[in-house]
């Protein structure tokens, strides 16, 4: 994809050769600022989504490599008061696993200023949790839940947990954890039906359904473009079903196309990660479990913060090797270019 297929300005590029800015916002050759930060606390997982991990196998992380608390505290301090980043998501694998995780959130909302603080779940549990981590400071949550039906929940996840979801869902609402976003990757068979179903739930329950396209992020490296669902795929589904009219307010750097249904207030959203790629907005910067920087869901390659962070660097260096890992970002995903090579990490391992 060309550079101006993305948006991106190409004429305004500092030379290869130029340091990353010792200060001000995480910025990117091409401009792009990051303030978001994506941080994935744990690459295990409860469920086996056929999109995103094996049936069986996949080692998890060890240990002693994954950062303790105290080691990503001092990183989400740094990535506040230096890096300017406003909003912090912590995903996984799936983090409710991880049993500090109300510690954690704790410690991200006494930072200064406060960032935004979201989580993306697949609800296992949460329904016990939801209280404590809404005191703890978590502002908002995205459940994933790919089916309303038992029986196609089950095939997707390859557990028999819908029940579960539905009371981490529930129990995110009455918590106060809203908006309350219903993330829904679509199987390519069952997906068409799911998705007008998956709609009627959460128009029905206050919930706002996003519909993010499959991407090639799975254990299997198995995903063939031809055999997922598109973007227009789900417009033209729903369209059959509902009135869809464009949101009238402005996307900034929201992933998700947004739609009215049936004049709203209810919305849906539409993630064309791969059919419409947004990487011209994207304001994303992403850490992995293991205390790596990652600069793109897609990159092939890490910076290793936990490496510094074990050897006794301070926080300038810790700082700078940040931003330089930033300033390398390259301009798009790259799914695609002709010469696409998916990353090695999956999806469970880098953080959705
Ligand atoms: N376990 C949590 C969950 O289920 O939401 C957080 C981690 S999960 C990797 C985060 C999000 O990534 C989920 O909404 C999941 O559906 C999505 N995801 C996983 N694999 C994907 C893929 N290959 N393409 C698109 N989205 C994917």
């Amino acid at each position: 994809m060309t550079l101006t297929a993305l948006g991106l300005p190409s004429v305004q590029r500092p030379p290869a050769t130029t340091p990353a800015p010792k200060t001000g916002p995480l910025i990117d050759t091409f401009g792009r600022i990051a303030t978001d930060l994506r941080v994935s606390l744990t690459d295990r997982c409860n469920l086996r989504c056929t999109y995103c991990m094996p049936a069986e196998g996949l080692d998890w992380l060890p240990k002693d490599q994954v950062l303790a608390p105290a080691e990503l505290g001092r990183l989400l301090r740094i990535a506040v008061t230096r890096l300017g980043i406003t909003n912090i998501r912590f995903t996984g694998g799936e983090p409710l696993l991880v049993r500090a995780l109300e510690d954690i959130v704790a410690v991200a909302a006494a930072l200064e200023p406060r960032p935004e603080i979201a989580m993306t779940t697949n609800g296992l549990g949460l329904a016990r949790r939801a209280g404590a981590l809404a005191a703890a400071g978590l502002n908002r949550v995205n459940i994933s839940l790919d089916s309303v039906d038992a029986a196609r929940f089950a095939a997707i996840t390859r557990r028999d947990r819908l029940d579960d979801v539905l009371a981490g869902l529930a129990a995110a609402k009455v918590a106060g954890l809203g908006p309350v976003k219903v993330n829904a990757v679509l199987d390519p068979v069952s997906g068409r039906e799911d998705v007008v179903d998956l709609l009627r739930f959460c128009l029905d329950q206050g919930y706002h359904l996003r519909v993010i396209e499959q991407m090639p992020l799975d254990a299997g490296h198995s995903w063939r473009r031809g055999e997922t669902l598109t973007a227009d795929d789900v417009l033209e589904t729903l369209r059959a079903h509902f009135t869809l009219t464009p949101d009238p307010r402005p996307r900034g750097s929201a992933p998700a196309q947004l739609w009215q249904v049936d004049g709203g207030p209810g919305t849906v959203g539409v993630i064309a990660s791969v059919s419409r790629a947004f990487c011209a907005a994207c304001d994303r910067t992403r850490l992995t479990a293991d205390g790596q920087v990652r600069n793109c869901l897609f990159a092939t390659s890490e910076t290793d913060l936990r490496l510094l962070l074990r050897t006794g660097a301070d926080d300038d260096a810790i700082e700078a090797a940040w931003r330089a890992a930033m300033w390398s970002k390259a301009a798009g995903h790259g799914i695609n270019d002709p010469g696409f090579v998916q990353p090695d990490r999956p999806m469970s391992a880098i953080g959705g």
